[in-house]
């Protein structure tokens, strides 16, 4: 990705299912910003504090520093003056109200990257995401290995029965699948 900043903001969206790798990708563009010296900071909701409630945590153990919020409009308070960059993980999580604040953050000036899931265990796109997909200037969509036959999987396996949209888990509850590997456990 080439991207020239003629003083002006833009989205970035790091999507896939999970194991795709898009907390690592979203954690090496932090990194390469910080060998910039550029300013960044890292939200992510507090729903998700499996492995920290202070970083973002890769399944490959990279990490970086982030701040839980509970609400979209407490990333918008929380950017400082001098914030050049906003990354924030897990934007699935989020309600709708995450876009506007993405729009909005882009057109003071802000560099955002969003990394979330694009669909949830069932297949159907996940939340905000769509939106946030279709007015990103930039897309990028992971696949990881499908853990049943080796094809790269565009889909998150659940494990368990549960219902309901959000339970929080990692390999005791996920499994990245492939689409013929894919079901949903009724
Ligand atoms: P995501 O944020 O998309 O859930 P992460 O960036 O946290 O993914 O983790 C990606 C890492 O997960 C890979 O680099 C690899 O080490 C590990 N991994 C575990 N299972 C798989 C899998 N089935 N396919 C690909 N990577 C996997
Ligand atoms: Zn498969």
């Amino acid at each position: 990705m080439n991207i020239i900043n003629n003083n002006t903001g833009w989205i970035e969206v790091i999507c896939g299912s999970m194991y795709s790798g898009k907390t690592e990708e979203l954690i090496r563009r932090v990194h390469r910003a910080e060998y910039a010296r550029q300013k960044i900071q890292v939200f992510k909701p507090e729903i998700d504090d499996r492995y920290a409630s202070d970083h973002i945590v890769s399944h490959s153990q990279m990490k970086a520093p982030s701040v839980s919020v509970k609400k979209p409009a407490e990333i918008l308070s929380q950017v400082e003056a001098d914030t050049q960059i906003v990354a924030i993980d897990e934007v699935q999580f989020f309600s709708k109200k995450i876009v506007e604040v993405c729009n909005k953050l882009a057109n003071m000036g802000e560099r955002v990257i969003v990394a979330g899931l694009d669909q949830d265990y069932k297949g159907r796109p996940f939340g905000p995401m769509p939106e946030l997909m279709a007015i990103a200037e930039y897309v990028t969509k992971n696949l990881a290995i499908c853990v049943k036959c080796g094809n790269p999987a565009n889909r998150t396996q659940r494990l368990t029965k549960e219902k309901s949209r959000i339970v929080v888990g990692a390999k005791d509850i996920y499994e990245a699948r492939c689409r013929n590997c894919h079901e949903v456990l009724e």
